[in-house]
């Protein structure tokens, strides 16, 4: 019998690292897929369409809602940002875990609709150190960090509606720590009693 796949849900305060973690981590571990999401935001220095995110337009994006094809979606500092539901349902069907990068207002419908999922929460090991990586990313301007850094107050404050804290202090830990959390929802009893009863009673 295939499994499914398990659906993963990691936020976190803009410059944290969920990006860095998230990436690094599908690249070593190829039962993990990252969701590209859509976004109104205009692309960054080196970023590609299809690959860090899908470009749309404001228009394209509300057409997008009108048909019912984003899992979830929410406003972030100005811009639009949106899950693909088709390639998501396709992926978790295909037996691959699928990561969603996303922030907490998004995190939280995913969560009314599919409380199975898995909600991890990554930390900075403190303000000052998420301001330095947000500032050393150099890629936003001061106006656009400063609301980047108000608005983590209040995903801070959403982080007891998730299952995990993830502290991304040593990039290298944080990418033990999120395997462990996946092998240890793979073996969490309630996905594996379905399998127990067929086969052993
Ligand atoms: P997010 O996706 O959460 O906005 P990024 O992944 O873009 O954040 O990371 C923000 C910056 O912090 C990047 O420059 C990245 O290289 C750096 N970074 C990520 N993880 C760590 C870490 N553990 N220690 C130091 N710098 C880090
Ligand atoms: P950035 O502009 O830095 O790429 O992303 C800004 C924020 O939007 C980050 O917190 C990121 O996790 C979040 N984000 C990216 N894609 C999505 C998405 O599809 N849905 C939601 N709700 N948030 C997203």
């Amino acid at each position: 019998m295939k499994n499914k796949g398990l659906l993963f849900v990691v936020s976190g305060p803009s410059g944290v690292g969920k990006g860095t973690i998230c990436q690094e981590y599908v690249k070593t571990h190829d039962d993990s897929v990252l969701s590209i999401s859509a976004t109104t935001r205009a692309p960054r220095e080196g970023e590609k369409h299809g690959v860090n995110y899908y470009y749309i337009t404001n228009e394209e994006f509300e057409a997008g809602i009108a048909k019912g094809e984003f899992l979830e979606n929410a406003v972030f500092c100005g811009n639009r940002y949106g899950t693909p539901k088709k390639a998501v349902l396709e992926m978790l069907e295909s037996g691959k875990n699928v990561i969603l990068e996303i922030e907490v207002q998004g995190a939280m419908q995913v969560r009314s609709h599919y409380p199975e999922g898995v909600f991890v929460f990554v930390i900075p090991p403190s303000l000052k150190e998420l301001e330095n990586r947000l500032r050393g990313r150099n890629t936003e301007t001061d106006d656009v960090i400063k609301k980047r850094l108000e608005r983590a107050k209040q995903e801070f404050a959403l982080c007891e509606k998730y299952n995990y804290i993830l502290m991304n202090d040593n990039l290298g830990d944080a990418l033990s720590k999120l395997e462990a959390i996946m092998k240890a929802e793979r073996c969490y009893m309630p996905r594996n009693i379905e399998f127990i009863k067929k086969e052993f009673c």
